[in-house]
């Protein structure tokens, strides 16, 4: 059997090597650049490779090809494979079915890392042999190989499971859906919706799909559409025999009629979203069987993921915020929701479509000063020129920084949540929260 792998990367080099070991005939190409670190991987494992082109003779003769997730149906190689009938699959699909362990698939467009990350620490502190894989860190596939875990808790993103056709999580999360990567998607939302949704399509009725009963397009799409699995849903506005809410300034959860309680005061994450992320996970724990006291205990000391919402500093009584992973409109939302101080909001990148309206209540509300970090902030100014009094204009994160330090008063919030992506002046988020905390570190 001949495997292919389309892209060189951390999924594309971890599917290499258990296909490797596995037996398969294997080969990678990336049309870009492989990194050096993974090259050297490749050669230590046998495993041949090619990059900055695609050799169709040595890619159209595979029985399978594994394509990573950055690499869209639209690439010429990708069109040309379909059209002869190969398979291409996701790594997720490809690992899958070499590893008897347990899976547990978050999906959502908002809070996947966050909701994987606490889910992981309530397993994992509970005991559990866990491991923890998808878009984060070392790639499952690498770790089915390395055959250590009796349970994964996976990130997926829609790309991975756009190729998937047999994987099924025991246990699926959606966080919650809102327009998202929609250039992937023909601009038709109701294809990304439904690439969410194929997280559930194999599962049956031993499996679970948690959700956001609060969410439109899932509750739509449950409305006219069927799943097999036992739906377990979450809310901040409704009870549930089933499932998990918030009464009384009390999180609940009711699994196998087993109710299991905590204050949200006690809860480490601040945020409305942050309860929804919590509720998704304490589900998973109820599944999972884990003791209530460690179910406690575990949310009352998670500290969060770096560049979601990140607490920084505290200067002069402001409070500086990095949630620079807030990379779209729903996801700014949530932050300045959560905002209890007047707020000086930094705002900007490349915009992906947005529609500034759905913030606007909000921003009325909370924000005292706009500062707009991007190469082109029309949509921005237009959106809220009349609505905050103080409204700049910058081009580097120091300017941005030192301006917020210049408008706020004792009490005040400073808050990065750019509902854009980065790129136009920075390389990602990670690179443009980091520039904010080292702005910050540096007032
Ligand atoms: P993802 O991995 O899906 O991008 P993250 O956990 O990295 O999600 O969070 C991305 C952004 O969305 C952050 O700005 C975070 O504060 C915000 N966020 C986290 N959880 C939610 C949620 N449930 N709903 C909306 N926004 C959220």
């Amino acid at each position: 059997m001949r495997l292919v792998v389309l892209g060189g990367g951390e999924s594309g080099v971890g599917t290499a090597i258990l296909g490797k070991q596995k037996g398969y005939e294997v080969f990678v190409s990336d049309y870009g650049k492989i990194k050096d670190s993974y090259k050297e991987v490749l050669i230590q494992n046998g495993v041949e490779w090619e990059d900055e082109k695609h050799t169709e003779s040595l890619i159209l003769n595979a029985d399978v090809v594994m394509k990573s997730p950055g690499i869209p149906d639209k690439a010429p190689i990708v069109k040309k494979l379909v059209e002869k009938g190969i398979p291409v699959i996701s790594e997720i699909e490809f690992a899958a079915p070499f590893t008897n362990a347990i899976t547990i698939g978050i999906t959502g467009s908002n809070g996947k890392t966050t909701t994987t990350m606490l889910t992981y620490h309530l397993l994992k502190s509970a005991g559990l042999n866990v491991g923890l894989a998808g878009n984060i860190g070392k790639s499952f596939a690498e770790q089915v190989a390395e055959d250590k875990y009796d349970s994964y808790v996976l990130e997926l993103s829609s790309f991975q499971l756009d190729g998937i056709v047999n994987y099924k999580p025991h246990i699926a999360i959606i966080t919650n859906i809102s327009p998202d990567h929609l250039d992937r998607y023909d601009y038709k939302y109701e294809n990304y919706i439904e690439s969410k949704f194929r997280i559930t399509m194999n599962q049956t009725e031993e499996d679970y799909l948690i959700y956001d009963a609060d969410d439109e397009a899932i509750s739509e799409w449950l409305k006219k559409n069927k799943t097999k699995a036992k739906l377990i849903p979450f809310s901040l506005t409704q009870t549930f025999e089933e499932g998990a809410f918030i009464k009384d300034n009390t999180m609940e959860s009711i699994i196998n009629q087993e109710e299991f309680k905590m204050e949200t005061e006690s809860i480490a994450l601040e945020g409305k979203h942050n309860l929804k992320n919590a509720m998704a996970a304490t589900s998973v724990a109820k599944l999972m069987q884990i003791r209530k006291a460690t179910i406690r205990e575990s949310l009352s000391n998670f500290q969060g993921v770096e560049h979601r919402l990140e607490k920084v500093l505290k200067i002069q009584n402001v409070q500086y915020i990095n949630d620079s992973k807030a990379t779209n409109v729903n996801a700014a939302f949530f932050a300045l929701d959560s905002m209890t101080t007047p707020t000086v909001w930094i705002v900007g990148g490349v915009d992906k479509g947005n529609d500034y309206n759905e913030l606007m209540a909000l921003v009325r509300e909370k924000v005292k000063a706009i500062i707009c970090l991007g190469v082109d902030n029309r949509k921005i100014i237009d959106a809220f020129g009349n609505v905050v009094d103080i409204m700049v204009e910058v081009n580097t994160m120091n300017d941005a920084v030192k301006m917020a330090q210049r408008i706020t008063e004792k009490g005040d919030t400073v808050l990065l949540s750019p509902a854009c992506a980065s790129f136009d002046l920075f390389e990602n988020y990670e690179d443009r929260g980091r520039q904010f905390k080292d702005a910050v570190h540096n007032l």
